[in-house]
């Protein structure tokens, strides 16, 4: 029996999390299946009940589940808090503490979408279906960093720090999910000036000879920039650092035009993982039953599937999502069609779900 740790958090968060959960019942009940699934405090819901962003309580559960699944947290009610207090300070404190050094976003472009993404049509032919590995717990945002007066202003540094043991691991969940997907992995590095990515290019020249049935290509940053856009479907899975990794998540993710679609998931080497929609708690259209849940909806097909490796129910849910798409139905954020609320949405997934 899978154990999963439920945060709802803020604003849009419990909003979307239901939708998430309803189809998460439904495929427990299609395939006889028994999660076990509580919710606990978290983010500013947290701070109100407890005062603190990650409580004792919610931790504990956490570090001895199987997945936790998190809405988003975060709204202008807690905008004025400082430091360890501030709902986003929980949000580092959970990924830390589960140690998740993987962060997986998937970019992908559902066919009845097309006219949302930015790119021209032609550049679509063979559709987006893009997966960027981000190393999220290493690199220049944990570097020895400071703040130094001289004689004019100030000196400012950040350093950019990666060992072996750090590209070997994020390495090899790439390589091992390209091995599910098109075999293809994409390293990006500026291995041509700066020796942290030289380290970097050749661990994953090194561990890419146990994988011979993926093919690998390195590419530089500013080339991969500016290939997302010329070229988006020549990339399958994109293996990448800490800071290359979150600008190009955010590029990539664009591509598919809308922020209301996309899951994510956190993982380390033994499955367990953390997974949440890439949006944030949205307030602005909380508690208007505007909020998108696919993100999330999607978010459990990804725990299905790199935590429990039940394909066959992960698979389930993205068809669902693309058949209720096919069909027109959308929420606010999709543009035009038949427009659904976030209950009706969430009902209409597990319409299809069900088959
Ligand atoms: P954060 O700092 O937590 O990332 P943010 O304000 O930067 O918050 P979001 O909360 O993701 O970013 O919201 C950005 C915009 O996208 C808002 O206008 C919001 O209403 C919209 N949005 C975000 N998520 C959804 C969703 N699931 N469905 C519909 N609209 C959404
Ligand atoms: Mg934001």
């Amino acid at each position: 029996m899978f154990k999963i740790a439920v945060l709802p958090g803020d604003g849009i968060g419990p909003e979307v999390i239901e939708e998430g959960l309803k189809v998460l019942y439904a495929i427990e009940d299609k395939y006889k299946l028994k999660f076990d699934v509580k919710k606990y405090p978290f983010g500013g819901e947290a701070i109100d009940k407890y005062g603190v962003p990650y409580p004792e309580e919610t931790k504990n559960a956490c570090l001895s589940s199987d997945a936790v699944l998190l809405g988003a947290v975060g709204g202008p009610k807690w905008d004025n808090l400082e430091g360890d207090k501030r709902p986003e300070a929980g949000l580092l404190a959970l990924r830390k503490s589960l140690g998740v050094y993987a962060n997986l976003r998937p970019a992908v472009l559902y066919s009845p979408l097309k006219v949302a993404s930015p790119l021209k049509n032609e550049l679509l032919q063979e559709g987006l279906d893009i997966l960027v590995v981000r190393e999220l717990t290493g690199g220049i945002y944990f570097g020895p960093r400071g703040t130094v007066a001289i004689d004019y202003g100030f000196k400012a540094y950040d350093t950019e720090v990666y060992q072996t043991s750090e590209i070997e691991r994020i390495a090899v969940i790439a390589f091992e999910v390209a091995l599910k997907r098109k075999k293809k992995v994409t390293s990006v590095d500026k291995a041509n000036i700066l020796d942290s990515s030289r380290l970097w290019r050749k661990t994953v020249e090194e561990i890419s000879k146990r994988y011979p049935d993926v093919e690998l290509n390195h590419m530089y940053v500013d080339n991969c920039a500016m290939q997302l856009i010329k070229n988006p479907s020549q990339f399958d899975v994109i293996l990448t650092s800490n800071m290359f990794g979150d600008i190009l998540s955010d590029e990539a993710s664009q591509l598919t035009g809308s922020i209301g679609m996309l899951p994510s998931a956190s993982l380390r080497e033994d499955k367990v993982g953390l997974y949440e929609p890439i949006h944030g708690s949205a307030p602005d259209i909380a508690g208007t039953k505007k909020a998108n849940p696919l993100a999330t909806i999607l978010s459990v097909a990804m725990m299905l599937e790199y935590s429990f490796d039940l394909i066959d129910a992960a698979n389930d849910i993205k068809d669902a999502v693309n058949k209720v798409l096919e069909a027109g139905y959308r929420t606010f954020d999709l543009g035009k069609g038949i427009i659904l609320n976030t209950q009706e949405m969430g009902d209409k997934v597990v319409e299809y779900v069900k088959g």
